[in-house]
């Protein structure tokens, strides 16, 4: 069932000057829904761990980037941009959220891929993006695709979305999220987490939940399961874009400066998940996406749902866990959108290779 669209998100109710100062377009469909994790108790070795349905935050394309850009793109369009221009993996849930719900708002969106492990997700998501009428371009290597991404980026009306979207504006997206989930316990809707698990990358949705957490007053530990290598995602990492953030939203409401005082909120990483890499499957991920499609009813994929399972389920059967409530933020678009006859061939020529290739997972 849908929500009306919100005038205004939690986070201008609880920090007014906000308001004021940051264009905010709703986009997601919020609140989105809190549930047990029934279906896959046995796996868990508890029935008690609950969820955060943001798979379901939009009928476009859901997911963790729909709440991003609900700031990104109010931004884009009050600073007069006629385009979005963005950058990700061949398999990025970043560039599929940004080519659908970009055109929904209006935006051309143009993305600039780098090589990745090629599964059937890949393929799917360039079928996908595709669908969604972005334009393409293969960068490959990190540096090209920087290249790449910085030219793209120049063009005359061009808004850049980076990496991750994990700047300070977009992370907004989270702490309010943090705020809609208080409301929910406030309700009964669900019990305080004593422990949030999510997949976390750039981390930007890990720390905002941290920020999240202190303003709404909760002691409550964020778990970030690791989905890159510990070089680019780590505790000192994790620390600079949470004071990042803090010192963004803090520059245009005191309240919140205020509000928080020295708290930033708790957090650790699981890394046991993250098998060879970014990308690659482990010995345990084909495990996990059963446990994935059983929760959800949908395919998950190597990336980011089936070791963030793996991280929950290690959080789960955790002794020093045990007694405590336990939610699992979902993270992955539940709405995978059509692909029409004949999108193949129109994926553009210098990534057709993606689709004849063979697949690791
Ligand atoms: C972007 C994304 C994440 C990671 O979020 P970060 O803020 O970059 O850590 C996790 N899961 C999915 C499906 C995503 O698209």
């Amino acid at each position: 069932m849908a929500n009306p669209p919100r005038s205004s998100p939690p986070v201008f109710d609880a920090l007014p000057s906000l308001a004021a100062r940051v264009p905010f377009l709703p986009l997601a469909d919020a609140p989105t829904a809190v549930e047990r994790c029934t279906a896959i108790a046995p796996w868990l070795g508890r029935d008690d761990v609950w969820m955060k349905r943001d798979d379901r935050s939009s009928p476009v394309y859901g997911g963790n980037k729909v709440r991003r850009y609900e700031f990104l793109f109010a931004d884009a369009q009050a600073r007069g941009c006629t385009s979005l221009v963005t950058v990700g993996g061949l398999a990025s849930t970043q560039v599929t959220a940004t080519a659908h719900l970009g055109r929904a708002a209006g935006f051309p969106v143009t993305a600039v891929l780098f090589d990745q492990p090629i599964t059937r997700w890949t393929q799917e998501a360039i079928l996908m993006d595709t669908a969604a009428g972005a334009k393409l371009v293969y960068g490959g290597g990190y540096l090209r695709t920087a290249w790449r991404f910085l030219r793209a980026k120049k063009a005359p009306g061009a808004y850049g979305i980076g990496p991750g979207a994990a700047t300070p504006r977009a992370n907004l997206g989270y702490v309010d999220a943090m705020l809609e989930l208080a409301q929910q316990v406030a309700r009964g809707e669900c019990p305080r987490p004593d422990v949030i698990v999510l997949p976390t990358g750039s981390s930007g949705t890990l720390a905002a939940l941290c920020l999240g957490a202190a303003l709404v007053g909760w002691d409550t530990e964020v778990v970030g399961v690791r989905i890159t290598s510990a070089a680019v995602c780590n505790r000192l990492s994790i620390n600079l874009v949470r004071a990042r953030t803090h010192r963004w939203i803090a520059a245009r409401s005191p309240e919140f400066a205020r509000a928080l005082g020295p708290r930033r909120g708790r957090f650790r990483v699981y890394g046991g998940a993250l098998g060879p890499g970014y990308g690659y499957p482990s010995a345990e991920t084909p495990e996990a996406m059963a446990q994935y499609e059983l929760l959800t009813g949908r395919s998950g994929e190597v990336t980011y749902s089936a070791k963030a399972l793996l991280g929950l389920r290690a959080v789960a059967r955790d002794p020093a866990y045990a007694g405590k409530t336990v939610l699992l933020w979902q993270t992955l678009s539940d709405v995978r959108p059509a692909v029409p006859e004949g999108t193949a061939e129109r994926v553009a020529p210098e990534l057709r290779w993606v689709l004849g290739a063979g697949v690791v997972a």
